[in-house]
């Protein structure tokens, strides 16, 4: 086996309890690399078309890459992937904190669940070995309480991914959670593993990762931390709270549910409170993922009012992110700062994720402006815009499913639905999944993204943010449609790789591009070119779609939020009057790719060149929409 992996898949047939060590096929791993690339590949072999992806038959993931636990600069990361719940499409949610490099340390690559446990179980994993325990006594828990009683059974060093209370309880809302409080946030993920019955996977060990150049990994470790680009010290200073006053001013923030203008509505004195120094006056230490060397991460401490922090004894937290904070506070005009960690803190112990609690107050709170709900529906809460004690309390009430928050816990989409009389039109969300804190109507690109990538709505697909290594038109053309293809192609298909690989976005957008196939090399011992990786990367993302096509899933059916593209217009700020075309950046993408610009099919051609003939058989049984 090359570097880089231990080459093994620990199969976890919960319904049975049985457990099985697979070895990871080498062809698989060269032509995916891993992360969602390996598993995407795994699943279409392994889940049937149209599962319930609550029932025994979905299978939940846990995959790292080659480079996650190794020497190579920013390999922490591993992704937890399945079908959404939440979309019905595939799902995937990269994480980071330490989890991921410790499954490696306890002997695997990646873990494949399925089945569903017929009484709460976690699994152990030590070194090669692997056990399901009893969770009898952890299910009920959150993060923290969680994470104590673990740490006391097995020791401080252990690692561990859990689910909160909202994923036993299925939220379409709830994530994966590790470190106390790094999520694998997005596509619903975590009610997958409550429906499974399954708390926790506990990993221990002491492994290496084999290195197949291990003198010449280190040597780039060392020549690219001296060269750092993009926004390293922001990114290192304050962490992606930076720079949330200045998107809420540029248009890059969606304000008040998607209907409001940043400046207008949320003006520049209110977003200060929510962003930088204001921030980081609350934390108490910087923190990273392993090994890491920008470490954007903090604990903040919040001690004493209203807002204190509750989980753990000295009342610290995890920092919030920008998304977190445009969520809860920037989207909400919101700027009571402890509210938002407070919130924040909610979250990551009952397992939600922010991005999509925070929108769904926002759909809530728009329905109550416009008489959809009243304190009749809310149990007396007045969800008026900016109203922290409001958002506090939802947040809390829709992490226990209790009175209103029940209506909400699943999510903008099922909540439209429960509530009625119109209040879809508030519900911003493309196929179920809440938009994040980017507006196609600053970054058009987007538009594509949430509309094309197999995980919809989804911000870290590309469409923006390229790294140093990766030249663009620049932002000067970004309202001219047509052309702009070929930039989201390179942006979108070298995420693939940077998720595969096991790798941080945020490096990604740090160092220089070419560090990922010089760290490929040294790792596992393949020469990997930059258009090695191209054609790794246009793989595994045309896999993810392909999965989404033989569900009968064409994205070119997808709701199109109208807000979301500037119909109609908005009337004042930066971003007035901008109406995106996102019907040209969608076929002109489609055609660069060589899919089917009605279908969105990729041709017979395409998969030859990809080298995916497997699919070909299957392609003419799609049932797919033609648009
Ligand atoms: S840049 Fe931040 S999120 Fe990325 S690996 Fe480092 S600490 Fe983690």
């Amino acid at each position: 086996m090359a570097g880089g992996y231990l080459g093994k898949i620990l199969n976890v047939e919960l319904s049975a309890g049985s457990l099985t060590t697979e070895a990871l096929d080498e062809t698989v791993a060269r032509e995916y690399i891993g992360g969602y690339g390996v598993g995407a590949r795994l699943l279409y072999d392994r889940v049937a078309a149209g599962v319930d992806p609550l029932g025994p038959d979905n299978i939940l993931g846990f995959m790292t890459g080659p480079l996650t636990g190794t020497p190579a600069l920013i390999g922490s990361r591993f992704v937890v992937f399945g079908k959404s719940p939440k979309t019905h499409t595939w799902g995937d949610a990269n994480c980071g904190g330490h989890f991921g490099p410790h499954l490696k340390f306890a002997g695997f690559d990646g873990v494949l669940l399925s089945g569903i446990a017929d009484k709460p179980v976690y699994l152990f994993i030590n070194e090669g070995r692997a056990e399901l325990r009893d969770a009898a006594h952890l299910w009920g828990k959150n993060v923290a309480q969680l994470e104590e009683t673990l740490k006391a059974e097995h020791g401080k060093d252990i690692q561990i991914a859990s689910i909160g209370t909202a994923g036993e309880q299925r939220s379409l809302m709830s994530c994966i959670i590790t470190d106390g409080g790094r999520a694998a946030g997005r596509s619903g993920l975590g009610a997958v593993m409550g429906a499974k019955k399954l708390k926790a996977v506990v990993v221990s060990g002491a492994l290496k990762v084999p290195v197949a150049d291990e003198e010449g990994l280190n040597a780039l470790r060392r020549e690219y931390l001296d060269q750092p680009g993009g926004f390293y010290s922001s990114l290192r200073d304050y962490g992606t709270c930076a720079g949330t006053a200045s998107a809420a001013r540029s248009g890059d923030s969606p304000v008040r549910n998607w209907g409001g203008a940043g400046p207008v509505d949320f003006p520049r004195e209110r977003a200060e409170k929510i962003s930088d120094d204001s921030v980081v006056a609350l934390q108490k230490r910087r923190y990273g993922c392993w090994r890491c060397p920008i470490s954007c991460g903090g604990w903040v401490r919040v001690g004493e009012g209203k807002y204190a922090l509750s989980a753990t004894e000295d009342s610290i937290g995890h920092k919030p992110e920008y998304e977190t904070l445009w969520a809860l506070g920037t989207n909400l005009l919101n700027d009571n700062l402890k509210s938002i960690v407070k919130a924040n803190e909610i979250c990551d112990q009952y397992g939600l994720d922010t991005i999509s609690v925070g929108a769904t107050i926002a759909f809530a709170m728009e329905c109550y402006e416009q008489g959809v709900i009243s304190t009749q529906e809310t149990g007396g809460l007045a969800l008026t815009w900016g109203n922290d004690e409001a958002i506090v309390a939802l947040a809390g009430q829709i992490a226990r499913r209790e009175g209103f928050g029940d209506v909400l816990a699943d999510g903008v989409k099922v909540a439209a639905q429960k509530i009625g009389r119109g209040a879809e039109r508030y519900a911003i969300h493309v196929c179920g999944e809440e938009l994040p804190g980017h507006d196609p109507r600053f970054i058009p690109a987007l538009a594509t993204t949430y509309l094309m990538d197999a995980t919809p709505g989804r911000h870290t697909q590309g469409g923006a943010w390229p790294p140093p290594g990766i030249k663009v038109r620049g932002t000067k053309m970004k309202y001219v449609y047509e052309g702009q293809a070929k930039d989201h192609y390179k942006i979108m298909t070298s995420m693939h790789v940077v998720n595969a690989a096991g790798l941080c976005m945020f490096g990604y957008l740090v160092y220089h591009l070419e560090l990922i196939p010089k760290q490929l090399t040294a790792v596992t011992g393949w020469d990997c070119s930059l258009d090695d990786l191209w054609e790794i990367g246009k793989r595994i993302g045309t896999m993810r779609h392909v999965f989404n096509l033989r569900e009968g899933h064409n994205p070119l059916t997808r709701n199109v939020p109208r807000r979301m593209v500037g119909e109609p217009p908005l009337q004042e700020g930066r971003l007035k009057g901008i109406t995106i075309d996102y019907e040209t950046m969608r076929r002109e993408l489609l055609e660069l790719l060589d899919w089917d610009v009605h279908t969105t099919i990729p041709s017979e051609e395409s998969i030859r060149r990809l080298g995916m003939e497997f699919l070909l058989q299957d392609l003419p049984n799609f049932h797919v929409p033609v648009v």
